[in-house]
């Protein structure tokens, strides 16, 4: 075995929150020595991560918003009986935009004889034997200063009943015409609902290039590719579509816990879906991951988990709270009713409640505005009330 290699950081999981922290690090700390390893052949998977401009903090701008390659000054949702414009700007990142700036970080030119300052090293799965060293593949070891675990779900274990599922089949067409809006529609909701919540989602990001996805919110991780292909295919005739090519599929599937996820093995610290940053209740991850990202860019290796403790102590309710919306859903409405509370969400709640809740900054007065009113139809104040002052316990009673 040769001697281990030495740096600053070392990332493991080049997705989402990985490779945003890599572009952190680099913006405050330009110094720094990270290594990011990604288990997959390249980094960012295949996903198009949208988010409420209001999500990014003023001092993430600087490194963030070189990532987005879509913006919209506003959406739509749609629901029987109500339809909205909903004024906050809204922003895209891909897949490929993400892994391009990062890899396009890890070959920038450095002053001769300096250390390059990101090493990215894809196709090799990496093994966290403390927090402050790994194992890459079978023969290389890193030792840093800190280990950050960005794995994923890879690290967690969601046990069974403490979550419902939110699964998206998304295509990607270049039309023949064009397309008849111009900003997103992120809810597009039917009465005749398939046995769960669903929707279709609308990102047109040209005149002749939209992204239609199905989403779908059930006790079951289970897909429906029929229904998705077939919603899809109407809201194109709908448009007046008549040719559109395929050029990208999405699909995947988010758990939305009601309980608290457990971590597999913890000598790390966790960010991004493998430590809780991300809003369980809405599936964006993007609001916490580029807090996640910040925080430990803006600290030092030797402090960053207790800063990171403190910030996630800060946002304990906001979390409970955000279980306690899935467990409402999941639990305690009966499936054919769960489209009402989206749309109760987005008739009473107004733009500024609604940037907080999406960027996870909500106060307990906003907490109180979403949940307080008339329930949702088949739902007994007793059994909501019940449920409210037991957080910690989830159940279908
Ligand atoms: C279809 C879909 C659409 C979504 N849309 C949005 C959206 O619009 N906006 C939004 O904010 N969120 C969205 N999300 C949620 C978001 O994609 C995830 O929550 C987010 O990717 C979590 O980031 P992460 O970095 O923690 O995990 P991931 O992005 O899953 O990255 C984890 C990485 O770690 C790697 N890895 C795992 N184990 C190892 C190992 N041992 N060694 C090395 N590498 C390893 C994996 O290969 C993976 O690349 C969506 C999710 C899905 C499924």
């Amino acid at each position: 075995m040769t001697q281990p290699e030495k740096v600053d950081y070392v990332i493991v999981g080049g997705g989402l929150q990985g490779c945003l922290l890599a572009h952190a690090i680099a913006y405050h700390q330009p110094g720094a020595a990270v290594a990011l390893i990604e288990q997959a052949d390249e980094l960012c998977g295949n996903h198009t991560w949208s988010f409420h401009q209001t999500d990014v903090p003023e001092q993430a701008r600087g490194w963030f918003d070189p990532l987005v390659v879509h913006r919209w000054p506003g959406y739509a949702v749609r629901f029987p009986g109500l339809s909205r414009r909903v004024g906050i700007p809204y922003a895209t990142i891909t897949s490929t935009g993400l892994r391009a700036a990062t890899m396009a970080l890890a070959t920038r030119p450095v002053p001769a004889a300096a250390p390059q300052p990101l090493v990215v090293r894809v196709g090799t799965s990496c093994e966290i034997l403390s927090p402050t060293h790994v194992r890459c593949g079978d023969h290389v070891e890193i030792d840093c200063e800190v280990v950050i675990d960005c794995r994923g779900r890879a690290a967690l274990e969601v046990a069974h009943g403490g979550a419902g599922y939110q699964t998206f089949i998304g295509h990607e067409y270049r039309l023949g015409r064009r397309w008849p809006a111009v900003e997103p529609t992120v809810m597009d909701v039917r009465e005749d609902q398939a046995g769960g919540f669903e929707f279709l989602y609308e990102l047109p990001f040209g005149p002749d290039h939209v992204l239609l996805e199905y989403t779908r919110f059930h006790e079951e991780p289970a897909c429906e590719p029929q229904r998705a292909e077939t919603l899809i295919a109407a809201r194109l005739a709908e448009a007046g579509v008549d040719s559109a090519e395929l050029i990208r599929t999405e699909r995947g599937c988010l758990p939305m816990p009601y309980a608290t996820p457990g971590r597999k093995s913890g000598p790390a610290v966790a960010g991004g879906y493998a430590g809780g940053w991300y809003h369980a209740a809405t599936g964006y991850s993007m609001p916490l991951a580029i807090r996640f990202a910040e925080l430990v860019a803006q600290s030092r290796p030797d402090r960053v988990a207790g800063d990171l403790a403190v910030a996630a102590a800060d946002d304990a309710l906001r979390r409970g709270f955000s279980r306690f919306l899935n467990r409402l859903l999941f639990c305690l409405v009966k499936p054919q009713d769960r489209w009402k509370i989206f749309r109760r969400f987005y008739k009473v709640l107004p733009e500024d409640r609604i940037a907080r809740f999406y960027g996870h900054r909500f106060s307990a007065a906003d907490a109180a505005r979403i949940v307080i009113g008339r329930p949702p139809s088949g739902l007994a104040p007793l059994r909501f009330a019940k449920s409210f002052f037991s957080l910690s316990r989830p159940g279908f009673a």
